[in-house]
């Protein structure tokens, strides 16, 4: 079999996603090899996600606001520390979104107690994960769209 864009090229692995022969410059491309469509369609999965992360942080962080805002009253705005609460709250679900990449749910495979002993222990993690993943998870997703805008181009180029 030869590469999909490199007809002379003999392929050397094949994509993940529909089985198409690439060679070791587009298997190179992405890991795992995927073809441009695959990739283009993966990144895309990924930047939904990443979008619905980003709708149930600032959700976290109105919700606490407004409770702040109601047992605290306007001051709690002028206070560092509930600033930092409000930032850690709002981060959680990046910190869940890292960890559950990692670590997925293992729905049938145990009891249900375990799996619900596996989610506080995530939820607690996240707590700590969020702030430090948060940057980095942005800079991936940006990263991802912008490569979407020319992965067709280097897939064509001739090698
Ligand atoms: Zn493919
Ligand atoms: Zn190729």
């Amino acid at each position: 079999m030869n590469c999909f864009y490199h007809h002379e090229t003999e392929a050397t692995c094949t994509c993940v996603g529909c089985r198409k022969g690439l060679c070791s410059y587009c298997g190179s491309i992405s890991t795992p090899p995927r073809c441009a469509d695959c990739l283009i369609q993966a990144n895309e999965k990924e930047r939904k996600s990443f979008l619905y992360t980003l709708i149930v942080g600032s959700f976290f962080f109105l919700v606490t606001a407004a409770v702040l805002f109601i047992a605290v009253g306007s001051a709690a705005f002028l206070s560092p520390l509930w600033w930092l609460l409000l930032i850690v709250i709002a981060t959680i679900p990046w910190g869940w979104r890292f960890l559950h990449s990692l670590f997925p749910v293992f729905f049938f495979s145990t009891s249900i107690f375990l799996f619900l002993l596996h989610l506080i222990f995530k939820a607690a993690l996240s707590v700590f994960a969020g702030i430090v993943v948060m940057p980095w998870q942005i800079i991936s997703a940006i990263r991802l769209s912008v490569q979407n805008r020319t992965v067709r181009k280097k897939f064509e180029e001739s090698l």
